[in-house]
């Protein structure tokens, strides 16, 4: 079968209307190309403001879900970031399965509800049934500041459930579904989440709950749609594959043998070491596998540490992470393996999520809400992920943003009373002391209920993203300054998009991490500590993003990619008789990402903060590269610009267009 035969079904939901449809499409190979369907051609959200109800929420699971490939049953969220105006990817882990029961390929919330509103979807053997109940924003908000003992989208998973379980009912037992909600700040800020949580027999499966974090996919439902949350499911529906059967383990088998030498199982093992315990470390998962190998290469108090010298960071990491934060960790949970490892709701040999009583221990959310605000006490950053978490941020953004308000305060940038804080934060690597973890979080805490409440005018700017608050905040306070001697947005380090756009990186020390390239805040670069000749680098980069495209449009877990990027197109030929040479595949979909970007006013610009230059360079001289580093200390914007002009002008030949 040619692509362009290839059938999908997508429910419509119209909030506008409060009604559902089914409709058919052709050629469209995954949840990516979807939603570029969807953005570039059906609504043309490039055309409307960011929070304007054309920007449609689209998700969709790939072409392997509902086979019996672990790592497949991914559901994959796109949209225009209010972040970054451009077009966004996020996903969550497990979160496709309830789309299996409906037996639908994709879906796209349109249009925007009078009120707030949750989506009921079911299949109970009847086709998909679809109910709108209303819920009023003093009501909403009301149960986000309390329900049951609990705040936040962890209030409000609970009202729901209490509510809308027994629609569920099946047979006198409930079937399986999911809850997609939004937090309080989905409608205050731009860099909102959408929460997911597994309801199974009735009940809240605590630590299989997931997070589609980056880019503001929950203020999109929100802001854009008056969506608060969708609960989805139904009873098992099994999908079918047109041509070999991929439900059956000896098909997938042979297609692993083939192309690798050994069957699925082995190779879905031995793919993801990592994410489940590495003998070779001592620990597992992002955090214990992350926490232990970066070392001088952690990345500490707002990016502060890459100023440091080696034995310096090797230092402050041992005395902090190894003998504290890390130590905790493998204590707690790695030497309690296997009932403290989890999965994220679907079979996985990986059980990546490592999980202390109902504290889930990802890598990125507790170095953001930890290590890089000067939180070295598991007790201490619990309390504030789990704070992040409810509010409903993106915790890698959030984190990055306290962080940058913890050193404008200690510069006097910000005052106490601007936030209505009653003490400076320390996150200072010469005087900071372990002891300070409680303080910093307690202060931590404070900037999140204020940020997600918009609880004054600072608050407020702080949620309309780091680049748009430091050009309001130096307009604001521009005698300080001018006292300081420093911008605002010289203590960030950002990708900047559009004329106010910007993406915080992940927490590596890493030059790709802020390149000129369509996507950031991902992983579709080179996101360790590397550096090249700008060529060169784009080159990987480049590579990089084609390879991580797979999983996206493959809906696959990417730390399944050790496989992934190897068997993904042969298994969809022989289960769907499709061969597509997804290399050229994926370079299409980034190519038209840029060119949405371009019509979105989201192009790349040159970046615009000091600190994003030096986090650059002093990655070229961590890893050897002395004379870029020796050039940028003779004159940093010259050198800088040439660096990146010249990573842009190869990154363009690549792609074959300008963004
Ligand atoms: S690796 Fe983790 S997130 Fe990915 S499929 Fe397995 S359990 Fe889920």
């Amino acid at each position: 079968m040619k692509l362009e035969n290839l059938e999908s079904k997508v429910l419509v939901i119209d909030v506008t209307n409060l009604n559902v449809r089914e409709e058919k499409v052709k050629g469209i190979l995954g949840p990516i190309s979807w939603g570029l369907h969807c953005h570039l051609e059906k609504y043309e959200s490039f055309k409307y403001d960011v929070f304007d109800e054309h920007n449609v929420l689209c998700a969709g699971i790939g072409k392997l879900a509902g086979s019996v490939i672990p790592g497949t049953q991914r559901l994959v969220f796109t949209f225009r970031s209010p972040i970054t105006g451009g077009f966004y990817i996020s996903s969550l882990g497990g979160g496709g399965i309830p789309l299996l029961a409906l037996g639908i390929d994709y879906l796209v919330v349109e249009g925007r509800a009078r009120e707030p509103v949750v989506v009921l979807l079911k299949n109970l053997g009847k086709g998909v049934e679809a109910a709108f109940e209303p819920l009023p924003r003093e009501e909403l908000f009301r149960i986000y500041r309390e329900y049951r003992g609990e705040i936040g989208v962890y209030a409000l998973e609970r009202y729901l459930l209490e509510k809308y379980r027994d629609q569920y009912l099946y047979d006198g037992r409930y079937v399986t579904f999911r809850i997609y909600c939004v937090g309080p700040a989905a409608w205050s800020t731009r860099y909102g989440m959408i929460f997911s949580s597994v309801i199974r027999n009735g009940e809240i499966d605590v630590g299989a709950e997931d997070f589609a974090g980056r880019g503001g996919a929950g203020s999109v439902l929100a802001r854009c749609h008056n969506v608060v949350a969708m609960l989805i499911g139904g009873v098992e529906s099994k999908r079918t594959f047109p041509a070999s059967d991929l439900r059956d383990v000896k098909v997938t088998d042979d297609v692993f043998n083939s192309v690798m030498g050994k069957p699925m199982s082995k190779a879905a093992f031995d793919a993801t070491v990592k994410y489940r315990y590495d003998p070779s470390v001592g620990s597992g998962g992002t955090f214990g596998v992350n926490m232990s190998t970066l070392k001088e290469k952690s990345v500490l108090f707002n990016w502060k540490s890459i100023y440091l010298g080696k034995e310096e960071r090797l230092r402050l990491w041992e005395s902090l992470i190894r003998d504290h934060y890390l130590k905790q960790f493998n204590e707690e949970i790695i030497a309690n393996k296997p009932k403290t490892f989890k999965t994220c709701g679907e079979p996985c040999p990986a059980v990546c999520k490592k999980v202390w009583g109902k504290y889930k221990k990802d890598y990125e959310p507790y170095a953001a809400l930890g290590s890089f605000i000067g939180i070295f006490d598991q007790r201490e950053a619990e309390k504030v992920v789990h704070t992040a978490d409810a509010l409903g941020y993106d915790a890698i953004y959030i984190g990055q943003v306290i962080a940058w308000v913890f050193e404008c305060l200690e510069k006097g940038l910000l005052t106490p009373k601007d936030l209505g804080l009653d003490k400076v934060p320390c996150i200072d690597p010469e005087n900071y002391r372990i002891e300070y973890s409680s303080m910093n979080a307690e202060l931590a805490i404070k900037v999140l209920e204020g940020i997600a409440y918009a609880l004054n005018d600072v608050y407020k700017v702080l949620g309309d993203g780091a680049r748009r608050a430091a050009y309001i905040l130096e307009e604001k306070f521009k005698d300080r300054v001018a006292k300081v001697g420093t911008r605002f947005r010289d203590l960030l380090v950002y990708t900047p998009y559009g004329k106010d756009g910007d993406m915080l990186p992940t927490m590596y020390w890493a030059p790709g991490n802020v390149m000129p390239i369509p996507i950031q805040g991902k992983y579709l670069t080179v996101y360790h500590t590397e550096f090249a000749e700008p060529e060169e680098f784009a080159q990987k980069c480049f590579t990089r993003a084609i390879k991580e495209l797979y999983s996206e449009e493959g809906g696959l877990c990417r730390f399944h990619r050790g496989w992934g990027e190897k068997v993904l197109p042969k298994l969809i030929e022989v289960g769907y008789g499709v061969k597509v040479n997804m290399d050229e595949h994926c370079r299409e979909l980034l190519k038209k990402i840029a060119e949405y970007n371009v019509k979105a006013g989201a192009s790349v610009c040159f970046w615009d903060s000091r600190r994003t230059i030096d986090y650059v360079f002093t990655a070229a001289k961590e890893v050897g590269f002395t004379t870029w580093f020796e050039k940028y200390r003779r004159d940093p914007e010259a050198t800088a610009r040439e660096y990146w002009e010249r990573f842009y002008s190869k990154y363009t030949e690549l792609l074959g267009v300008k963004f």
